[in-house]
């Protein structure tokens, strides 16, 4: 995992990019170190693949992590939404502001990523189904996406993002 930090004012954003492994104890310790602000703003386009130690040693930094400010998650990956669905500590009450989703082609089998901003729990904009590429088609929705939707808006009213209905 590698990470790319930049402070404004009393928040500082962080690129993060690479897998969740057993190397993200290492640079979860260097962001601990290096954070000065705050709040801290994760931005987790970049992340890769998600193993079993790296979930493990994750929880463990943020519950150090949570102690010295407060994080928030923008442009997260489907696994990164995945994985928060099946296990609840990995992101506990740090809010999810934005995640990526995927339209595709059902005759092409092509893919088109959007992001999904959701702001004081409700969806910002919902991007509108686009046109395949190659056969002008427009483009199916994830399967998963009313659900993603449900949980990013359900753990931002946990917390106290949004109010709870
Ligand atoms: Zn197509």
């Amino acid at each position: 995992m590698q990470f790319r930090l930049v402070t404004k004012g009393d928040c500082t954003h962080i690129e993060l990019s690479g897998h969740i492994d057993e190397d993200v104890k290492h640079a979860l310790r260097d962001i601990e170190a290096a954070v000065k602000t705050p709040s801290v703003v994760f931005d987790c386009a970049g992340i890769g693949k998600i193993n079993s130690i790296g979930i493990k040693d994750w929880i463990l930094a943020f519950d150090r992590l949570d102690k010295r400010f407060a994080s928030t998650y923008v442009r997260c990956t489907t696994a990164f939404v995945d994985m928060a669905t099946m296990v609840p500590s990995f992101t506990k009450l740090r809010p999810i502001l934005s995640f990526a989703t995927a339209f595709l082609c059902d005759t092409c089998q092509r893919e088109k990523a959007a992001l999904i901003e959701v702001a004081n729990g409700v969806v910002a904009a919902m991007p509108k189904a686009p046109a395949c590429d190659k056969c002008g088609a427009v483009m199916m929705q994830d399967d998963d996406l009313p659900s993603d939707i449900d949980f990013v808006v359900k753990l931002q009213q946990k917390c106290g993002l949004a109010k709870a209905v």
